[in-house]
């Protein structure tokens, strides 16, 4: 607990970071200490130099060559949706949806089930939802006359399941809630939420983007229908995100994009469509990218992922109990088991400017309203600052966070 986290038989935190290149860097004359990564993760050497290699060793465009470079690529674009379908504990590759971002993936199941969505059909999302997962059915409320639904969000920062079980009814179409809140930390009781929402008959969406790093996102037995996350906050690049959809769903879901790939014939009055996933692949993909996911992925199962969980809970525990007691800082999401994320406002001083005090000291941590603006709400703040702690940062992170911390605060004080 306090006492931060050690290396152990089973994790050696200060190993994974010496695979960060970029951690070895100063800001402001200072070590960084990087504390902003459910914004973005930092990429280790196994995703640069797979990047790199495929670069200067095989690169040609997917599924249309006959050469060899395209035959290589092919293989490594279709591995790496192997390694995704393998960190989703998804029944086969044919499940997952290669997409730019956990954005796009959000994007396609709204507008593409949205062509369902008849007026005064409800859609069912929750108040510490991401924008992602919030405008995409905005636009269908708009467009087609949906109706939102919020799931009401307690002190603590868990989900009101009591108020949850009352909004869904036969008017429910779809229930979209993140796994792990990006702001709270919070990790919602996914699988009853998805047991209650197909109690009603709708479909369940589950937001992974910070789940697929820091829960276990194991698609089947949490149960729901799609499973969406992004490839640069689990340490890989940027561009790339993955939907899953069970059977099922997918093949239910028409076309979101049209273009070369997605299709099995085109003539001049017709066109029929290929099976999922490439249903929903218009064009060339993001191959550099997806293989760069993959290689993340490869990379992470290296690790007994329980024992980085631990270690990452280990941080924030570590820096909470330094700062236990404090009676100029408000934390802001303190429900049980939640994951190593730490977002406070300081008395007497706003967000932005500790933040940017912090950087004065080498401290990356995030201002602003992280995206989730009906959360803000919910707590009466115009902004807050966030720690995010990953797999790389150590209790000297944790130390030096807090300790910048104090420092910003007498800054202000
Ligand atoms: C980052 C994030 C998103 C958006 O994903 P992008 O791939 O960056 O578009 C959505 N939901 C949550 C919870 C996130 O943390």
């Amino acid at each position: 607990m306090a006492d931060g986290s050690p290396v152990t038989a089973r994790f050696d935190p200060y190993a994974a970071r010496a695979q960060f290149p970029i951690l070895s860097r100063t800001v402001n004359g200072k070590p960084l200490v990087y504390l902003d990564s459910a914004a973005s993760a930092q990429k280790p050497r196994a995703v640069i130099g797979t990047l790199t290699g495929a670069m200067e060793g095989s690169y040609a465009n997917v599924h249309r060559g006959l050469h060899t470079l395209a035959n290589e690529t092919t293989e490594a674009f279709e591995a790496a949706r192997e390694s995704v379908a393998r960190l989703l504990n998804a029944p086969a590759a044919s499940n997952i949806v290669f997409t730019k971002g956990g954005t796009e993936a959000i994007n396609l199941v709204a507008s593409s089930f949205g062509q369902s969505i008849q007026p005064g059909d409800e859609i069912i999302v929750s108040e510490m939802e991401h924008h992602s997962n919030i405008v995409p059915w905005h636009l269908l409320r708009e467009r087609r006359g949906a109706v939102l639904k919020w799931i009401p969000v307690l002190d603590d920062g868990s989900l009101d399941m009591a108020a949850y079980a009352g909004l869904l009814g036969p008017k429910t179409r779809m229930v979209a809630v993140t796994h792990m809140s990006n702001v709270l930390g919070t990790i919602n009781p996914v699988a009853e939420i998805t047991r209650l929402a197909h109690a009603a008959g709708a479909r369940v969406l589950i937001d992974g983007c910070q789940g697929a790093v820091h829960a276990r996102p194991d698609v089947q037995a949490i149960g729901c229908d799609f499973y969406v996350f992004t490839g640069h906050k689990l340490y890989g690049p940027t561009g790339i995100g993955a939907l899953y959809g069970t059977a099922e769903a997918l093949e239910a879901l028409p076309p979101y994009q049209g273009g070369g790939e997605m299709i099995e014939t085109v003539e001049r009055e017709r066109v029929t469509y290929a099976s999922p996933p490439h249903r929903f692949e218009a064009g060339t993909p993001p191959i550099l990218e997806a293989i760069g996911l993959g290689a993340a992925i490869d990379w992470l199962e290296g690790f007994d992922r329980e024992a980085v969980l631990a270690h990452e809970h280990a941080l924030y525990d570590h820096a909470r109990a330094r700062l236990e007691g404090v009676n100029w800082l408000r934390v802001i999401g303190e429900a049980e088991g939640k994951g190593a994320i730490l977002t406070f406002t300081v008395d007497g001083a706003h967000a932005h400017d500790i933040a940017q005090v912090m950087d004065r000291y080498g401290v990356a941590v995030r201002a602003g309203l992280h995206c989730a603006e009906p959360l803000a709400k919910r707590f009466g703040l115009t902004s807050s600052a966030r720690a995010s702690f990953a797999l790389y940062n150590t209790v000297e992170d944790a130390d030096a966070f807090v300790d910048a911390l104090i420092k910003a605060r007498e800054f202000f004080a």
